[in-house]
């Protein structure tokens, strides 16, 4: 049995038969999750220095040059890396003086960081299997985003409790700006937002657990959407990254509609991370530096830097593993970044390899290696490799970059 690190769902039920260099059989698996094993045998990097081939060991000689004569160093990325290779990042970025990071500064950070610290009610996605009846998709569609999650967790399963399933039992709401394909799944209780309206929609829906009529929006549906709430008994909110990138920095908003909630009803928040391990790094830097992403040891202490985009301007070397922000970030990180010298530790070839001055090949982490990551609701999950990799993990890479600087 595999363990799929397509999405941070980590599907442990994986079966897979590879046949000459191919996957033959696969039971099990989504479709993000098959494109994401047949990556195995797409367009993988080779080590190079100046877009010239090298051995493995001048590219790690070459990248180790630069950090050591880096004043300012990002090490950015680790979303797709083992907490083993985490680790090794982190004491790497002590070593350096360097800031860590990773995307979650740009998407579900400023959540994650109440759910870490206790601020906002979390549970895990075995309960909502057994427990839940209500689940309400915000800004998320995890029909495409995480395409198991409600076969497994949040619809069709029966649980404990929930053995009438989405027949009697499970209402599955989805609150966003478009019609997704989650939202027709489910389309009796899709609830549609103006973009950027999330804030207002939730004053609106704040005015009627209160019992009161709200004064904007579609009164009538909103009154239907608190109706639905206040009669759940276990509810589990899932807000994607729309929801974040909307919400900012009205949070509090969001923790005082959980508050109203719980007062009401049980009310739990997992957020819908997307890479396999983002809540493992954000995890792991809270646990051993206090902060949940930008950290910056420049000082000899770890301190956490305002803005991410402020600190991709200012560095002079860059070390992206497992990350692409040239085609994930905003532009002017990316054009900031495309500057300096970068160092890619990556599995495939793609925008940041092709602009990297030293790229360092990769085992396809949680497929050619293994480890453990924490799920996206903090559930800590080990896997095996699935195959056997002439290429080295990340964990091993860091390691020898670090012997080397
Ligand atoms: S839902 Fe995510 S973890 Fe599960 S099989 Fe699909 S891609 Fe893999």
């Amino acid at each position: 049995m595999a363990v799929c690190t397509g999405c941070s769902l980590l599907c442990e039920d994986i079966e897979l038969v590879f046949k000459a260099g191919a996957i033959s059989q696969v039971k099990n698996l989504c479709r993000k999750g098959q494109g994401h094993f047949q990556a195995l045998f797409t367009q993988r990097s080779k080590p190079m220095i100046d877009g010239q081939e090298v051995t493995l060991d001048q590219a790690i000689g070459k990248a180790a040059e630069i950090l050591k004569n880096s004043k300012s160093p990002l090490l950015y990325g680790w979303s797709n890396s083992t907490l083993e290779a985490q680790i090794v990042g982190l004491e790497l970025a002590k070593k350096l003086g360097a800031t860590i990071d990773n995307t979650s500064s740009f998407c579900h950070g400023i959540l994650m960081e109440r759910i870490l610290t206790g601020k906002i009610p979390t549970s895990t996605l075995d309960d909502v299997r057994n427990y839940a009846d209500t689940s309400v998709f915000w800004g998320a569609d995890p029909s495409n985003s995480h395409p198991r999650h409600l076969s497994r967790f949040s619809y069709y399963p029966r649980g404990e409790k929930r053995q009438k399933s989405y027949e009697e039992e499970r209402t599955c709401i989805v609150v966003d700006v478009r019609k997704s394909a989650t939202a027709r799944l489910c389309s009796n209780y899709y609830f549609r937002l103006q973009p950027g309206g999330d804030a207002e929609f939730m004053e609106a829906l704040l005015t009627v657990l209160d019992g009161k009529i709200p004064k904007t929006g579609d009164k009538k549906r909103i009154l239907e959407l608190g109706s639905i709430l206040k009669k759940t008994e276990y509810g589990v909110i899932f807000p994607g990254r729309g929801f974040v990138n909307s919400l900012q920095d009205k949070m509090n908003l969001f923790e005082k509609l959980l508050a109203k909630l719980n007062e009401i009803t049980v009310f739990k928040v997992i957020p819908m991370v997307e890479h396999y391990n983002t809540r493992g790094f954000n995890q792991l830097l809270l646990d051993k530096t206090g902060f949940i992403n930008r950290v910056t040891f420049r000082s000899g202490i770890a301190a956490q830097e305002k803005s991410l985009v402020a600190t991709a301007k200012s560095c002079d070397a860059a070390l992206v593993i497992g990350s692409d922000p040239l085609s994930d970030l905003p532009f002017g990180v990316a054009h900031a970044l495309a500057k300096i010298p970068l160092i890619a530790i990556a599995p495939h070839r793609s925008l940041i390899t092709d602009a990297a001055k030293v790229v360092i090949p990769a085992a396809l982490s949680g497929l050619e290696v293994g480890g453990t990551a924490l799920r996206m609701d903090g559930v800590k999950i080990k896997f095996e490799p699935v195959i056997k990799s002439e290429h080295s993990s990340d964990e091993q890479i860091l390691t020898k970059i670090m012997g080397a600087i």
